[in-house]
């Protein structure tokens, strides 16, 4: 192996203006500072250079046996210059890259200069990429220059993994994205832009920004990107225009991008879609009333639960008020009743007396009985079973009647008069309603109204205000004062803590007028002035008849004795019958009394009977198996069922066998006698 030093300086020039020539055609490729000083120097000059520089020089014969290593080379491979002159080029290679990678030494000595990057095995093992050029030079001898490209690598694929990380950045911005040149030419536009726009990449690229924008931003486009030319961020809300020719409204950002030197060399905008911020923003505004909406309700809720909650405290308190007053309500006709039936016992005792205590104790009865009603009703408005059945009836007709009712059967103030007013004939009174209930009303508010007027007058009936009916009862009594004129038709409401002490009364009256006319389809209201008296008004829905069928015959003289007609009492309790007994006897109506169903069967077939009066539980067979029979040979008479039941379904039992009215025991007297007219009436 010939050692360099042996080398005269005449072969050494000669050499490196060879290696000039060659690497002259690399240098444009290699880009490496070194060749071009390497070409104008000397062997010395080469070395002091290459200390300096990165690559390694290494000349070897046809074979691949080095004859000259630069400093740099030892370097590179780790091994001493003396080491490699007694090497050959192949072993700095591992056999593997050799046999992937061949030399090719073949090619290098017929004259071809061979480029190639390949690993080198260092002395210490480590491997190392090099760019190696190989090429013969004029004395048959090959240089190699070995280049070490593992940092140049390393940086071209960090290089590239960032570029890689902008291009995904770019395209999967939530914005548009665009890079300019400084003249405004799109150089790049990411999906954004094009998803937003809808047009292709290539319908983008090369063209002037300014094409994209609408003629309204035109101007603010300008003075924004002179602004950023000058090396300012800008922003500015403008208009673009999509392919298909509608307008989108962006916000827009944008600034320049700097160079090494610190030169602008492109622009980057964002622009991101205002609709989209827009609908945002509506719905954040939506989802905010949808919020304040809830809120409200629950504010009112709350106001409601509160309300409700005062409600039940109120009627808690009412309602311990009521017991209070109930049992004093009750107590007081009981220990009537029973004092005076004691009373009534006593050994010797004058007529006059007898007849002064059944009267107390009758009227302590059916003051009872009114409050035993009164609760039975509330009951059923609270159970929902306050039902209604209607019928044609009259309304003067059923007015009359029960004016003469209170005339007759109610002991009226002395120096109070009780008047009725009904300005219609009765051919324009026929309405249908449920007559008990329309007449419930007017009772309850006619009891009030005398009970609270001690002179002057009560007055009844009706006026026509628009073609409507307006019902009122009307007193000259003691009144009702402001406050109290809304809250006495709740339940247990009286208008002065001490009306109960001086009138007695429950407080329900009014809560079941009020039920009464709204379940009649109307509403119930009152004016009054303390000290002067009140004007209880209501109304129902009055549909009016074209065939009015009038079950109350208005010419109904109570008086009237029905001499010629027969009724059929069938009663097995005695109390019950005695009761029925002078009370027909008071009206002088003829009848005939049994105690079994069979008995009034065959009473039936003997006699002419107009009516009958039936008790349902009788010994055998009971009053629904009377009436069956009776109905099917006499279907023409009538049968008023008076029974102690209250409960809906034994009423529908009875009506299924055929009865045609029902009262409920106790029975009172002023509703005894009205049924028993109006039927004797209908069958005159
Ligand atoms: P009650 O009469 O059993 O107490 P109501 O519900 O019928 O119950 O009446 C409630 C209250 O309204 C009575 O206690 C009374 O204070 C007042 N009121 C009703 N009607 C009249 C009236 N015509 N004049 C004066 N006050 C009345």
């Amino acid at each position: 192996m010939k050692n360099s030093s042996q080398k005269t300086r005449e072969e050494l020039i000669f050499e490196i203006k060879e290696l000039k020539k060659t690497i002259k055609n690399l240098k444009s490729k290699l880009n490496d500072s070194f060749f071009q000083s390497a070409i104008d120097l000397t062997q010395e000059d080469i070395d002091l250079i290459t200390q300096e520089e990165t690559d390694a020089i290494l000349k070897g014969d046809k074979q691949g046996n080095f004859i000259y290593a630069n400093q740099f080379a030892s370097k590179i491979t780790g091994f001493t210059k003396s080491e490699m002159l007694n090497m050959n080029i192949r072993d700095i290679f591992h056999p593997n890259i050799l046999k992937s990678s061949p030399l090719r030494f073949d090619l290098v000595n017929s004259g071809t200069t061979v480029k190639i990057q390949r690993e080198i095995t260092k002395k210490n093992k480590e491997v190392l990429l090099v760019e190696m050029v190989s090429k013969k030079i004029a004395d048959e001898n090959i240089i190699t220059i070995l280049h070490d490209v593992s940092e140049k690598k390393k940086l071209h694929s960090a290089l590239k993994e960032s570029e890689f990380k902008y291009k995904v950045l770019f395209d999967t911005l939530p914005y548009g994205a665009e890079v300019l040149s400084t003249e405004g030419i799109i150089l790049d536009v990411s999906l954004g832009t094009l998803k937003m726009l809808g047009y292709e990449k290539n319908e983008m690229i090369n063209k002037h920004i300014s094409q994209f924008i609408h003629k309204k931003s035109i101007k603010t486009f300008k003075e924004k990107f002179s602004n950023i030319k000058k090396g300012n961020k800008e922003s500015a809300e403008i208009c673009l225009v999509r392919k298909d020719g509608t307008k989108i409204s962006v916000l827009r950002a944008a600034q320049p991008i700097l160079n090494k030197q610190d030169e602008i060399s492109s622009i980057l905008t964002l622009s991101l879609d205002m609709s989209k911020i827009k609908k945002a923003e509506q719905m954040l505004l939506e989802k905010n009333k949808e919020f304040e909406k809830q809120n409200q309700e629950y504010i009112l809720l709350n106001h409601e639960l509160n309300i409700a909650k005062e409600k039940a405290e109120e009627s808690n308190r009412l309602k311990s008020a009521f017991l209070a007053n109930m049992s004093h309500e009750i107590r007081t006709p009981m220990n009537g009743i029973i004092g005076f039936s004691q009373l009534l016992n006593t050994p010797g005792i004058s007529e006059e007396k007898i007849t002064e205590y059944t009267s107390i104790i009758l009227k302590s009865g059916n003051h009872l009985l009114n409050i035993i009603n009164d609760i039975i009703d509330i009951s059923k408005i609270d159970a929902g079973q306050f039902n209604i059945s209607k019928s044609i009836i009259n309304i003067n007709s059923s007015l009359r009647e029960l004016f003469i009712f209170f005339q007759s059967f109610k002991k009226i103030k002395e120096g109070l008069k009780l008047k009725i007013n009904l300005p219609l004939t009765n051919k324009y009174t026929n309405i249908l309603t449920d007559q008990t209930r329309f007449l419930q009303i007017f009772t309850n508010l006619i009891n009030n109204a005398i009970k609270f007027t001690d002179e002057g007058f009560v007055e009844f009936g009706y006026k026509i205000e628009k073609e409507d009916f307006i019902f009122y009862v009307k007193d000259t009594g003691i009144g009702i004062k402001k406050e109290m004129q809304t809250i006495i038709f709740d339940r247990f409401m009286q208008a002065s803590t001490n009306t109960e002490k001086l009138y007695g009364g429950t407080g329900l009256g009014l809560a079941i007028c009020k039920a009464c006319t709204e379940l009649l389809g109307g509403e119930i209201w009152m004016e009054s002035k303390l000290g002067q008296g009140s004007i209880f008004k209501f109304t129902i829905d009055t549909k009016t008849s074209t065939n009015p069928i009038i079950k109350n015959n208005p010419k109904i003289n109570i008086n009237t004795a029905y001499s010629n007609k027969k009724v059929l009492v069938v009663e097995d309790d005695k109390d019950s019958f005695s009761y029925i007994e002078a009370i027909l006897n008071e009206k002088k109506i003829n009848f005939i009394h049994v105690d079994t169903a069979q008995k009034a069967i065959d009473t039936v077939n003997k006699d002419k009977i107009s009516l009958i009066l039936m008790d349902i539980q009788l010994p055998g067979k009971d009053g629904n198996y009377a009436i069956r029979e009776i109905k099917k040979t006499h279907p023409n008479i009538h049968i008023i069922v008076q029974s102690a039941y209250t409960f809906e379904n034994e009423k529908e039992k009875s009506f299924e066998a055929g009865c045609d009215d029902y009262l409920v025991k106790p029975i009172r007297k002023k509703d005894l006698t009205e049924k028993i007219f109006q039927y004797l009436q209908e069958i005159r």
